[in-house]
């Protein structure tokens, strides 16, 4: 019998072709880039196009020195894959990237090819209850979990009980760790449609219940924290047991990859047990030996000082934006903005607009997002100039203008 208790892809699929359709139509996906050097798209047509829509937000995915780490990771080890199981040989460079995540995060650390592999890798081991003590916990999933974690579900379904609660309901989280011995709680640091998890909330909980905190960084690691120790790890000092960690190397940390942090630094006691029973650490798939040098480059720009440094260029353009554009989110720290338009095909014009400028941002509209709350979605990038934030506010700002007045002109 079908139940679509947890996906419906068909559905899914079906609901978000118009949304794809669109976006075809009117040129706003389906670029295809050169190259991406000093941060800037070059496009196959000869533009050149300033992303305002990239998740490297400390500008690192371009960084010389990490190109240079890459290219050190190739020559160094003669291959680009060692194709063959971690678990039976592996390269001195893939130890030496751990040791260096390990040394530079403060929590022990594997690597894997990307976050979404890590939620494969880790979530159903959680259900499990080899992290809890041998009892499978009640794994209670915040609504806004991204996708990768969602769609390991049915996994943690067949191992243990689960619940999905509204978004940062802590005191529904609190309720199930009075009414239940083993509690796990799964959720994003910092959530990519913005906002972040409640830590000191959480944390009484895992002082006062023994919830275990399973949260994904995929946005947090580099960006925020001291030394770019992320949203989670930054919050408090040392290791908190009953805590796992996956992050993508993707994104902010500008190498490639994703990692998962689960335990004190120097405690291998859970290895063999991650290694041994995760699908997608024990295969072929690893993150590729211009990645791990990649790794090894990044880990010095944040041991450095150089991310720190980063991150107040990133906050300091995050706060010109702000006092250019208001949008919902201004003043929270992070970088990730959304402009709110409402019509769909007034944010697919203004899109539109902003890429002939040379300025590419997501038109965001259903099934994304609720009908009717079309908008732009905006990651801002520690090496945007200052002068390129301001024309990007008038030009967006006039071209709202206009197709609002076009909007309320009667047909
Ligand atoms: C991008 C993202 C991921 C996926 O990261 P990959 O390394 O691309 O697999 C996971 N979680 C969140 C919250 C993300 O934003």
């Amino acid at each position: 019998m079908v139940t679509h208790r947890f996906a419906d892809i068909r559905r899914q699929l079906h609901t978000s072709n118009t949304f794809w359709d669109d976006s075809t139509a009117h040129g706003l996906v389906d670029i295809v880039a050169t190259d991406m050097r000093d941060g800037i798209v070059h496009d196959r047509d000869g533009r050149s196009i300033v992303n305002f829509s990239s998740y490297s937000y400390l500008g690192l995915d371009s960084d010389p020195r990490i190109l240079a780490g890459a290219h050190r990771g190739l020559d160094e080890t003669a291959t680009v894959n060692s194709s063959i199981s971690r678990m039976r040989i592996r390269l001195a460079l893939l130890e030496e990237a751990e040791q260096r995540l390990t040394a530079t995060f403060g929590a022990q650390a594997v690597t894997v090819s990307s976050c979404a592999a890590a939620a494969w890798a880790t979530l159903p081991l959680l259900a499990s209850g080899e992290l809890t003590d041998g009892t499978p916990p009640l794994v209670v999933f915040d609504k806004n979990a991204h996708f990768c974690l969602n769609a390991m579900k049915p996994l943690v379904a067949e191992e243990t009980e689960l619940v999905t609660i509204g978004h940062n309901d802590v005191e529904a989280l609190e309720e199930l760790c009075r009414t239940h011995d083993t509690v796990a709680y799964v959720a994003d640091g910092v959530y990519s449609t913005g906002g972040g998890a409640p830590l000191a909330a959480l944390h009484r909980l895992q002082d006062r219940y023994g919830l275990f905190l399973y949260f994904d960084e995929a946005h947090g690691i580099s960006t925020v924290g001291a030394g770019g120790r992320g949203y989670v790890l930054d919050a408090t000092p040392g290791w908190r047991d009953r805590t796992l960690v996956i992050a993508s190397l993707n994104k902010g940390f500008g190498a490639s990859g994703g990692v998962i942090f689960y335990g004190p630094p120097g405690d291998h006691s859970r290895t063999p047990t991650l290694l041994r029973t995760s699908g997608p650490l024990m295969w072929s798939q690893r993150t590729n030996t211009a990645g791990l040098g990649a790794i090894v480059a990044a880990c010095d720009l944040h041991d450095d000082g150089t991310v720190d440094t980063l991150q107040r260029a990133l906050r300091a353009r995050v706060d010109l934006f702000d006092s250019l554009v208001e949008t919902d989110l201004s003043g929270d720290g992070l970088p990730i903005r959304f402009v709110d338009i409402g019509r769909e095909d007034v944010t697919v014009a203004v899109a539109r607009d902003m890429l002939e400028a040379g300025f590419y941002t997501s038109p965001i509209f259903f099934p994304i997002i609720r009908r009717g709350s079309a908008g732009l979605r905006l990651m801002l990038r520690a090496d945007l100039a200052p002068e390129t934030i301001h024309r990007f506010a008038d030009t967006l700002t006039a071209s709202l203008a206009a197709h609002r007045r076009g909007a309320e002109q009667p047909a």
